[in-house]
């Protein structure tokens, strides 16, 4: 998740209760959920403050399409597979590319650039193939 404004202000993590993490400006939200999976928590934090490393776009799209330390880690993603399966609505709302929350308007570009690649593929594969 990426938005503008990013800097070096210690970050306020706010608990929300839809999607799973997000980042805006300085602060990190994270679904209060996610405090009952401590290691899931951590993992999401962790994503969340690399959002905070860089400020370019290059850095939003290095942290949510490279692998991380976790991708290959088999405990880790059988947690989040349990994760998923119980808590479908959380993870069916991290593909919103944009929502609506306490009167202002959000968006999340990792998705919108996801669904541009998506719609790119399907347009070269129906008239070049
Ligand atoms: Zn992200």
């Amino acid at each position: 998740m990426n938005k503008n404004n990013k800097s070096n202000k210690k970050h306020i993590i706010t608990l929300i209760d839809h999607g799973i993490g997000y980042c805006t400006n300085n602060v990190i939200e994270i679904n209060r959920i996610l405090l009952e999976y401590p290691d899931l928590f951590e993992e999401i934090l962790e994503h969340e403050l690399e959002h905070f490393k860089g400020s370019s776009l290059m850095n939003d799209i290095k942290t949510d399409f490279l692998p991380n330390k976790y991708s290959f880690n088999f405990k880790r993603n059988l947690q989040w597979f349990f994760f998923h399966l119980k808590h479908p609505i959380f993870s069916l709302q991290t593909l919103r590319p944009v929502w609506h929350n306490k009167g202002a308007l959000n968006y999340n570009g990792s998705v919108i650039l996801s669904y541009l690649f998506f719609i790119l593929i399907f347009l070269i594969m129906k008239y070049y193939f």
